[in-house]
């Protein structure tokens, strides 16, 4: 990795999000960040359901790190909706997609979490679901 590279991540990491809920001030780096996935309707009777994740970033959402709930669930943003000025937020979470191009593993050098979610159905702990998936193929 290239030194302006670590560089523009440090920078990320401390770069401060207001959250539109609570309105407490966190540094990107403790946020979660959810992939979401938009759905496709099988194509013939041999296809089944196809989930696709977003490519862009601005429909993506983050966790709010603080004690902070909605409907009983933690709070989650769309990148879209942030507080934000457009020309930064396109810039910030433009770099963010070019430095991690939204690949679980380099997400997390700027993230505290990754979750998924599919439509618009409950966000799910993006680990768990990895967990539970190599629960299940050790069955086999
Ligand atoms: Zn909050």
């Amino acid at each position: 990795m290239s030194k302006s590279t670590q560089e523009a991540i440090k920078q990320l990491r401390d770069y401060k999000v207001t959250c539109p809920n609570c309105k407490k001030e966190s540094p990107l780096s403790l946020w979660g960040f959810v992939q979401t996935y938009w759905y496709e309707r099988p194509r013939g009777c041999m296809d089944g359901d196809n989930w696709w994740p977003s490519e862009d970033i601005k429909q993506c959402l983050l966790v709010c790190p603080n004690t902070c709930l909605s409907g009983g669930v933690n709070f989650a943003v769309r990148i879209y909706d942030l507080p934000i000025d457009r020309r930064e937020l396109d810039w910030v979470f433009g770099l963010v997609k070019q430095i991690t191009k939204l690949h679980e593993s380099d997400l997390s050098l700027i993230f505290a979490d990754h979750y998924v979610q599919y439509g618009d159905r409950e966000i799910e702990n993006s680990e768990e679901r990895r967990r539970a998936r190599e629960a299940e193929l050790e069955i086999y």
